[in-house]
């Protein structure tokens, strides 16, 4: 059985922790001290992007010292932040948000549909 995989990192309160690391964390290449409160745990980000245009990206999240509980902005309990909206969401909200980007999906070939039409029609 392999040990539990821990990580230190510099605070400003505290020293020098040593704090148990979630396997899906990417790690904390470019440390900077700060607060124990503010130690976050970030898997690798989920880039959707377009012609080289980086749209928004998402990632599994976890502040485990936390001071306050807002679930959608900092918490204990991982969450899937998602830079576009600003918020971390659970699994339901990540659900609501993949189907609301669906939706947008479908609304932008409706849009292609449309812009075909008025091209091959000349309707101006
Ligand atoms: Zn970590």
């Amino acid at each position: 059985m392999s040990e539990p995989r821990t990580v230190t990192l510099s605070t400003t309160d505290h020293g020098d922790v040593t704090i148990p690391e979630p396997s899906w964390c990417a790690g904390h290449a470019g440390h900077i001290p700060d607060p124990l409160s503010d130690i976050l745990h970030c898997g690798p980000p989920v880039v959707f992007s377009f012609r080289g245009l980086e749209i928004t990206d998402a990632c599994i999240v976890q502040s485990p010292f936390s001071t306050t509980e807002i679930p959608e902005l900092c918490s204990s309990t991982p969450g899937v932040s998602v830079s576009v909206i600003a918020r971390t969401l659970d699994p339901a909200g990540l659900y609501e948000l993949a189907a609301a980007f669906d939706g947008y999906a479908d609304r932008l070939r409706a849009l292609a549909d449309e812009l075909t039409a008025i091209l091959a029609g000349g309707g101006r």
